[in-house]
């Protein structure tokens, strides 16, 4: 016989642990208790040997779906005499260092009871169980109890009382547990927001089929949903959001249906299928048969499944899939209530609305599958909050603000980290709100007041400014190393590493504009050679003049007028005039080493597109018309600290096609990496926006793998600026 002390941190709290415990206890005959404790779930477990260990080895295997295990501390203590396990009930203790779970899909049992008229679950829309359903979504305060969540409105009946209080129940201490004789109700709008009579789900089917574009009220905010077989529906909604090509996310009913026009491998429908059901980016099949207006100009689509109750019935009847898109203005978050869609999306037809308030607005997460890893591009519901430990303790409270586009916000306090779900970019006033809003839900979470203030270098950041009126120590830290910390935090990699950041633009140390740097060890080694961007953020969304820096670098304004190319032959004569005085006098004309900007120049001479509608189109763009067995590259000189890429030689040859140019870029950028790395002979990170590109990241893994050389990239972090402030934490540990 031995007896053992286990504590565990980490989500392990409201999602069903100590049943589970019991239940494992009354397997393997062990005596004691469990009970929730201020850092997460204690234990002491008293049994012969070999039970025991199986007991341990159950617990740390197979936790309860929802639990995330982040620590797992084990002593052995003294024998005593308890007569069975026991779970211990509420000691009074509950402090704020637990961790707050994300939102999860509903499960398996959930489904059987909605589905199943014998159930008194059947048909109810916002069925939930210990295992599955609302969590970040709905939490006001910690600890996560019915009162500190918006379930505190609705009064429990006797039998769902009865199943919260029996720890035998897949629903014990489930707090948002509802039916539909005491629970949240639905209701149907129209466009003057009267009620519709008559059952709201069957409704809603009927409407979406007769083409009608409606707000649908999901987990963390509303989607909008039409039919994605209707292209007059899509083409409605596509003028009324001023959106014309940036790709619309699917939900299907099931994966039989997914798999009618995407391909997917094994890894792709288990994330797919997944408790934290992700919008996953799939390629499409040639004979694509829905409307070619979901993603226009690319061979990918993102397809999730139903996640919520809600959308569960509603695939009942629909045998097709629907456009399921947040619903937000622009740069604006996702609206999460009723009043939020009649104000700013007056286009909306119908309304599905129900009366469980959504306390924080969380997006869907959007992830891909690269080399068998599932790569996160935002980390959102089903993900976020994300919590992990980290190898060192941090001496003080520290608060990443991130980066201006795809904000995220990183807590560090003693070995922890938690990272917010994805913000999005502060470019509106709606969303720097969303901003402090975030900041202030986790401070109150984790009762967390900032020691230290860690912002990017960038002065016009919105984090950046926030920051600096804190009045709390603070801490600046390039974007690219930023990049570069991430990848090293999530991988644990310490020594040195040849790493390529290859981005959008970010402020450099000098000032300057980067976003293709090499940077071995912790210095800045290589960056690719500067191009003037014309208009200076114009430039970003116009490729167009991008292109026409590099060909003022070699022609003079005479010569570049006559040439025969799109990206000249797109500007009238005086516009072109003022864009060759900014070049020559440097007017609005700032330098950028950024790859993203190298896409552009490429797409714009290649013919590809002269002006982007949304940002990364012309890399997205770029990757679809990608060859498959076609190894040729552009000539490039790595000389000094700078590689410089000739793509104009090929360009004025007007030899190659669009897609040999396209495809020539990536092949020139993975050699360049493969080259540098060998060079230097040390293993790659990978860090930066570019390398969302998978037709990049997998030219990289192929040429790397004959080479022995280890590639890291950003999985679990996204590689994009969603992980810059994680990469700040990084910098922060680094100074213990
Ligand atoms: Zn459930
Ligand atoms: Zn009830």
């Amino acid at each position: 016989m031995t007896r053992y002390k286990i504590q565990i941190s980490g989500i392990v709290q409201g999602v069903g642990f100590r049943p589970f415990v019991k239940n494992l206890s009354l397997k393997y005959q062990i005596n004691g208790f469990v009970k929730n404790d201020s850092s997460g779930v204690e234990i002491e477990a008293q049994g012969v040997d070999s039970d025991l260990a199986e007991f341990v080895s159950q617990i740390r295997q197979n936790p309860p779906p929802l639990a995330k295990i982040v620590d797992f501390r084990i002593t052995q203590i003294a024998l005593q005499n308890d007569e069975d396990f026991k779970i211990i009930l509420s000691d009074g203790t509950k402090t704020k260092t637990t961790f707050v779970s994300p939102d999860m899909k509903i499960c398996k049992d959930c489904i059987s009871d909605i589905t199943n008229p014998k159930s008194r679950f059947y048909g109810y829309f916002a069925t939930n169980c210990t295992n599955c359903g609302p969590r970040y979504s709905i939490i006001k305060t910690i600890p996560y109890d019915r009162k500190n969540t918006s379930m505190r409105e609705f009064e429990m009946c006797d039998e769902c009382k009865k199943e919260y209080n029996d720890s035998s129940n897949r629903r014990f201490h489930a707090q948002p547990i509802a039916c539909a004789k005491c629970g949240p109700k639905l209701y149907l709008y129209d466009q003057n927001r009267a009620l519709i009579d008559g059952d709201a789900l069957m409704q809603t089917e009927r409407l979406i089929k007769e083409g009608k574009i409606v707000a649908i009220k999901g987990l963390g905010g509303f989607h909008i949903v039409c039919d994605a077989t209707n292209c007059k529906s899509i083409e409605k909604l596509r003028n009324a959001k001023n959106r014309p090509f940036k790709p619309f996310a699917l939900m299907c009913r099931d994966m039989e249906q997914v798999q009618k026009f995407a391909f997917l491998n094994e890894r792709e429908k288990e994330v797919l299928l997944s408790k934290e059901s992700p919008i996953v980016i799939l390629d499409i099949k040639d004979d694509f048969s829905l409307s070619p207006l979901i993603a226009p100009h690319i061979k990918k689509i993102g397809c999730m499944l139903p996640y919520t109750p809600l959308q569960v019935l509603l695939f009942e009847s629909l045998d097709y899939p629907i456009i399921a898109t947040s619903a937000n203005l622009g740069d604006e978050p996702i609206i999460i209530n009723i009043d939020g869609i009649y104000e700013k999306l007056p286009f909306v037809e119908f309304v599905l609305d129900f009366d469980r308030e959504i306390v924080n607005g969380v997006d869907d997460s959007l992830v891909q599958v690269v080399d068998d890893k599932v790569q996160i591009l935002r980390c959102a519901r089903g993900y976020a909050p994300l919590s992990m430990k980290l190898q060192q303790t941090l001496a003080q409270n520290t608060l990443c603000v991130g980066a201006n586009q795809k904000n995220t916000i990183a807590f560090g306090y003693g070995d922890n980290l938690v990272l917010s779900p994805h913000i999005g970019d502060l470019d509106s006033l709606a969303n720097i709100t969303f901003f402090k809003n975030t900041l202030d839900t986790f401070k109150s979470f984790y009762d967390f007041e900032p020691e230290i203030i860690v912002c990017d270098k960038h002065p016009n950041y919105e984090t950046t400014k926030w920051a600096k009126e804190q009045g709390i120590k603070l801490k600046e830290v390039q974007h690219h190393k930023a990049h570069l910390g991430s990848v090293r935090l999530e991988h644990g990699l310490s020594g040195d590493f040849v790493g390529f950041i290859f981005d959008g633009t970010g402020y450099g140390d000098d000032g300057a504009l980067w976003g293709g740097e090499v940077f071995v060890g912790e210095s800045r080694k290589y960056h690719f050679k500067p191009i003037k961007l014309l208009g200076g953020e114009k430039a970003i969304k116009e490729p167009r003049r991008v292109a026409l820096s590099i060909l003022f670098e070699r022609f003079t304004f005479d010569e570049v007028r006559e040439m025969d190319l799109e990206c000249v032959k797109s500007f009238d004569k005086d516009e072109l005039r003022l864009l060759y005085t900014a070049y020559t006098k440097n007017i609005n004309a700032p330098l950028s080493s950024s790859v993203g900007r190298i896409f552009d120049a490429l797409a714009s001479f290649a013919g590809v597109l002269q002006v982007q509608s949304y940002e990364g189109e012309s890399g997205l763009r770029c990757e679809a018309l990608c060859l498959e067995e076609f190894e040729e590259r552009f000539d490039y000189v790595l000389g000094g600290d700078e590689i410089d890429i000739d793509i104009l030689s090929v360009v004025l040859n007007k030899t190659d096609s669009k897609r040999e140019l396209c495809t020539k870029l990536l092949n020139t950028l993975s050699d360049i990496i493969i080259q540098i790395a060998t060079n230097e002979k040390l293993d790659i990170i990978l860090g930066g926006g570019v390398f969302q590109n998978k037709t990049l990241l997998q030219k990289v893994l192929k040429k790397a793998k004959p080479l022995d050389i280890n590639v890291y990239f950003g999985c679990e972090i996204p590689v994009n600026d969603g992980g810059i402030s994680v990469g700040q934490l990084w910098d922060v540990a680094l100074d213990l």
